[in-house]
Parts: C-alpha cells; sequence; structure tokens
C-alpha cells in the first residue's frame, strides 16, 4: 500500500482511501463497475493523492475497473473546473452517468493544437461535426467533453448522448465519436487551458496505475519462482532470478517515488506551473512499471505469455500508459525544455 510504505507522503483520509479502494470489487460492463464506484463514493472529486491511492488498488486487482474510474476523472474535471453543468457531474459521480473525454483525432494526435472538428453557432447553442478516436469508454458513453475549433479558437462543449462507434484495443473499452452538426453545449471557450489542466491534474495517477500493475506483476513472479522447479530447486534460489528479483522491486519503489512526488507537488502547487513534474512522474513510472512487468514475463517462461495468464494480461495493459496522456517522447520534450530554459537547472 502506498500510505503504508510511503507515509510521509499522506494525511489518515489517505489510508482509510486506500483500504476503501484495495476491498472493492466490481465486475460486468464499463456502465456496471461506473455504477458500482459512484455507490462506494470512489468517484468523490479527491486531491491528486487521492486519485494515486485509489487507482494503486484498483489497477493492481482489475485494470478495467482503474479505467472506469479515470475517464469518470477525465470527464468531470472539465465541467467541474469551468463550474457548468452541475446536474451532469453529480449524475457521474454517483455513478449514473457514464463521461468520455474527447481530445483525440485522426490527425490531432500528440499534436492537439491541429484539432480540425468545427464547432457552429446555432441558435442558443452551438453545432459540431468531426470524428474524435481513441476515445477512451466511448463506447459506453452517454455524454462526452468534446475539444472543437469555433471561429475563435478551439473551445470546449459538452455532448449529450454522442453518436460513437468501439475501436479495438486490448484491455480496454475505447471508440470513436461521430459529429456530424451534433448539438453541443459550451463549457468553455477556453478549451485548451482546460484540456491541459485536466490532462496535468490526471497525469501523476496514471504512474499510479503503472505501479500497481507493476506491483501485481511482481507478485505474480514471487509465487511463480517460488513453486517452479528447475535444475532440481525454485527457481528462486537461482542468484541470477534473485537479481531480477531485485531490479523489479528497485524499478517498483521508483516509480512510486516517483508518482507519490508527483502527485505530493500536485496538490501543493497553489497555481505554480508544475507541468514538468507531472510529466516526470508520468515518465518515470510508466517506462519503470514496463521493465517490471517485462521482467515478469521472462521469469514466467513459456505461461507469461499464456492467453489467459496474469503478467500476459498485464503486458498488454500497461504499454498503452506510455502512449496515452502524453507520450513518454513528448513528455520528455517537456522535461527537456525545462531543463534547457531554467535558470540555475542542475543546482
Ligand atoms: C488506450 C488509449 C486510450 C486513449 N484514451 C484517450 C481519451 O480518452 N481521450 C483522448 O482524447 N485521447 C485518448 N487517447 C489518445 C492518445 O492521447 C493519443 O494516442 C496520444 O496523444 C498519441 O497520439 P497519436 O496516437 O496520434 O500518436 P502520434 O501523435 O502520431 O505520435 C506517435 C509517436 O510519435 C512520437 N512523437 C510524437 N510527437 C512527438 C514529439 N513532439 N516529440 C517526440 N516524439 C513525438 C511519440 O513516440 C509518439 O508516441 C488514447 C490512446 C490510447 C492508446
Amino acid at each position: 500500500m502506498f500510505t503504508g510504505q510511503f507515509p510521509y507522503f499522506f494525511g489518515p483520509e489517505h489510508g482509510a482511501l486506500e483500504t476503501r479502494a484495495r476491498d472493492f470489487v466490481a465486475s460486468g460492463s464499463i456502465r456496471e463497475r461506473v455504477a458500482a464506484l459512484g455507490q462506494s463514493g470512489l468517484l468523490e472529486r479527491r486531491d491528486t493523492r487521492s486519485l494515486a491511492v485509489t487507482r494503486r488498488q484498483l489497477a493492481y486487482r482489475d485494470p478495467l475497473t482503474d479505467l472506469a474510474f479515470v475517464i469518470q476523472e477525465l470527464g468531470c474535471t472539465p465541467l467541474e473546473t469551468a463550474g457548468v453543468l452541475p446536474e451532469v457531474v453529480a449524475a457521474a459521480r454517483s455513478g449514473q452517468r457514464v463521461l468520455a473525454f474527447g481530445l483525440t483525432e485522426p490527425g490531432a494526435g500528440s499534436d492537439v493544437r491541429a484539432v480540425a472538428t468545427t464547432a457552429t453557432p446555432d441558435g442558443d447553442g452551438w453545432r459540431l461535426t468531426g470524428t474524435k478516436h481513441f476515445i477512451s469508454n466511448a463506447p459506453d458513453c452517454d455524454g462526452a467533453v468534446v475539444f472543437a475549433r469555433t471561429p475563435t479558437g478551439v473551445a470546449a462543449f459538452f455532448v449529450d448522448h454522442p453518436a460513437t462507434e468501439a475501436q479495438g484495443v486490448a484491455s480496454h473499452s475505447i471508440g470513436r465519436l461521430l459529429l456530424s452538426h451534433t448539438p453541443a453545449t459550451l463549457v468553455s471557450p477556453r478549451g485548451f487551458a482546460l484540456a491541459f489542466g485536466t490532462l496535468e491534474r490526471c497525469r501523476p495517477s496514471v504512474g499510479a496505475a503503472a505501479v500497481g500493475l507493476a506491483a501485481r506483476a511482481l507478485a505474480e513472479t514471487v509465487a511463480h519462482v517460488r513453486g517452479r522447479e528447475q535444475f532440481g530447486a525454485p527457481l528462486a534460489e537461482l542468484p541470477v532470478v534473485r537479481l531480477r528479483l531485485a531490479e523489479m522491486k528497485n524499478d517498483l519503489d521508483i516509480a512510486a517515488l516517483a508518482t507519490l512526488h508527483a502527485c505530493w507537488t500536485r496538490d501543493q502547487a497553489q497555481g505554480a506551473r508544475v507541468g514538468p513534474v507531472m510529466a516526470f512522474g508520468k515518465v518515470v513510472a510508466t517506462e519503470a512499471a514496463q521493465r517490471v512487468i517485462d521482467t515478469a514475463v521472462q521469469l514466467h517462461g513459456g505461461s507469461g505469455v499464456e492467453e489467459g495468464s496474469v503478467v500476459e494480461m498485464l503486458y498488454r495493459a500497461v504499454r498503452p500508459l506510455r502512449i496515452y496522456e502524453g507520450a513518454t517522447d513528448v513528455l520528455l520534450g517537456v522535461i527537456g525544455e525545462s531543463v534547457a530554459t531554467r535558470k540555475g537547472a542542475g543546482d
């Protein structure tokens, strides 16, 4: 548990929340999982460390429930920040509505400033036309925050019950938002500020999910190498296997520390610019978790790539974390820029 291992990052409320998240169980569709999360109170708005302790626990047991959890956060945060549609937020945070966050387009991935979906005024409201793709929970959502180009810049909108189409990504609910003269409500004319602020709030929690997946991989691996005998003894007795376990544990703790440093920094920031630290948390944690899970597969041998094995599932689950909410390479650019331009870098 984060709060037991690194207590100095937390208050008492975080420990209680982590225990609740650890004991939470859900199954079924994304809609059913969101409903159960809402009933349990886990979807209430909390600080960044709370997002992290929750995601660490959910991802450890069930990456799909972690996905259901965080996409509600991505959907609610822009509406809360802009102070609009409180009835939608209340329904989403109590698990009665499933939201999506629609920024990415076929021509606007890492380069989100290339957003081409258009918004045109229509009476009291707006109409949106374009396609958003790789949108988590799109096939299950009944409302989406969508970023689109107006005559004066990119704004944020809310679309009620958008038309959707599923896409195939393993271990994920994902799809397209199909917008064709679709009615929408303006959330904020400052779309990019809202999008970047939302992603920055959620970014360190991607690291926390990575820690959860990696911790599960380490636990599975320890059990495997203790039980699997080759050369007349358990694999765990081989010096090289112990070295690999040590590397996994080091990477797991590096991932946790980078994540919690980012979360703590965000919670203390009070409006200060912390983007490079958020980038650091996500990059270090997701890259380290990928190494842990790769070693887990290796130490499982053939059973590590067998369909249905836990580490095989973890291997597929961890991979997209290094791509979405800022690909590693893009975030390294953010960190690199701050190092290259900041006075006193390296002090
Ligand atoms: C599982 C999953 C869930 C997602 N969920 C959502 C969601 O809910 N909402 C949403 O809006 N989007 C979502 N996305 C989209 C995600 O944010 C984009 O995939 C991501 O931003 C990368 O865009 P792209 O796929 O178009 O890759 P591209 O932009 O084409 O980039 C490909 C690669 O090129 C490199 N690269 C690109 N630009 C740079 C740069 N400036 N510097 C260095 N290297 C660079 C990186 O290695 C990058 O991975 C999701 C994606 C996945 C895979």
